[in-house]
């Protein structure tokens, strides 16, 4: 009887293993073939009802935060919240006349100066793991300038240098040769044409790149025609695209920065569940949940059935207990509920 009973567990129990096995290799054989596209929201911090539906966006989603913005810090708080990746977008000095932001890096500037000036950003702007420039064509290039970035960033071991790439000439990558910072290049400007039919065109020869190259960064502004063309255009990347941080794209091989910050964020009982950062991830989480699913639920009581009991009467006759904590977990299962211990347990 008892050897009976051992046998009614173990068998669901091994079927859902396989499931989840199944589901585990789909996963790993999705992530070998597809594409890394980044994707990075500049010039954070003044504008925050369109920077709110940018952070409604899956996470992996960057945000590059001007430091000396009214709300930079709020918007860095809300984002590492959520996992996402958080980038400080330090002004430069353009070649061209126009309106500077306070504390604009400029090539004659010490390397004193430029260090205090890289301190006060980071302190500004927390959490951020990356910078990119704010205009800056003057100043990128600038081999002698850039070095003396890349030699202040040196001391910030925890930063990478994403090159915005606004002018052709660039010295960020020979800048910062000798150094430990590493470098990105932007690939692609989604929004230089604030029309939404034109971010959807630089958001398809981003993803062009992407399959071309194994990665592209793409970035963008919180502009409204970008925010609505992207709205629309995440839903449905194709599947051979997977959005990743910039992060991801210097170390492809090691768990991401996200995965980090979301690890972190776990620790914490009754923070919100984060955003699901790409249709990979929510993938992940699906197969995840799938241990806490009514669907699985439901089959496993129905392979139960068919052995000859219900997987209550199970539970009722082996424990001899009430059925209330079965209650709990069922009324769990319909309602979608989840906790924020079952979002996070893969990490
Ligand atoms: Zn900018």
């Amino acid at each position: 009887m008892v050897k009976s009973r051992l046998i009614r567990r173990v068998i669901p129990f091994t079927l859902l293993s396989w499931i989840l096995l199944f589901c585990l290799s789909l996963l790993f054989t999705l992530n070998a073939h597809a594409a890394r596209l980044a994707i990075v929201i500049d010039d954070f911090g003044y504008r925050v009802q369109h920077e709110n539906k940018i952070l409604q966006m899956p996470t992996a989603v960057s945000i590059a935060i001007l430091p000396d913005s009214p709300h930079g810090r709020e918007m860095a708080q809300k984002a590492h919240k959520q996992g996402r990746e958080i980038l400080i977008h330090l002004p430069m000095a353009p070649l061209s006349k126009q309106p500077l932001e306070k504390n604009t890096l400029h090539p004659s500037m010490s390397r004193e100066e430029i260090g205090r000036i890289i301190h006060d950003a980071i302190q500004k702007v927390p959490h951020a793991t990356g910078m990119n420039n704010h205009m800056g064509s003057a100043m990128t290039s600038s081999l002698d300038g850039m070095e003396k970035v890349m030699q202040v960033l040196s001391s910030y071991r925890h930063l990478y240098f994403l090159d915005s790439v606004t002018i052709g000439k660039t010295q960020v990558t020979k800048a910062a040769m000798g150094t430990p910072v590493q470098v990105l290049r932007r690939h692609v400007f989604l929004d230089n044409v604030q029309t939404e039919a034109e971010t959807r065109h630089q958001l398809n020869r981003a993803i062009a790149l992407a399959r071309k190259q194994g990665s592209a960064i793409a970035i963008g502004h919180p502009y409204p025609t970008t925010v609505r063309a992207l709205q629309q255009a995440l839903t449905t990347l194709p599947d051979d695209i997977e959005l990743v941080t910039p992060s991801r794209l210097l170390n492809p091989t090691s768990a991401n920065q996200n995965d980090h910050q979301i690890a972190r964020k776990c620790a914490k009982p009754h923070e919100p569940e984060t955003v699901p950062a790409t249709k990979l991830d929510y993938l992940k989480r699906v197969g995840n949940a799938l241990t806490h699913n009514a669907i699985v639920e439901t089959l496993s009581q129905h392979i139960n059935k068919l052995l000859g009991k219900t997987a209550k009467q199970e539970v009722l006759h082996n424990a001899g207990k009430t059925e209330s904590p079965k209650k709990d977990k069922t009324a769990q299962g319909n309602t979608g509920a989840r906790t924020t211990t079952d979002a996070c347990a893969d990490f």
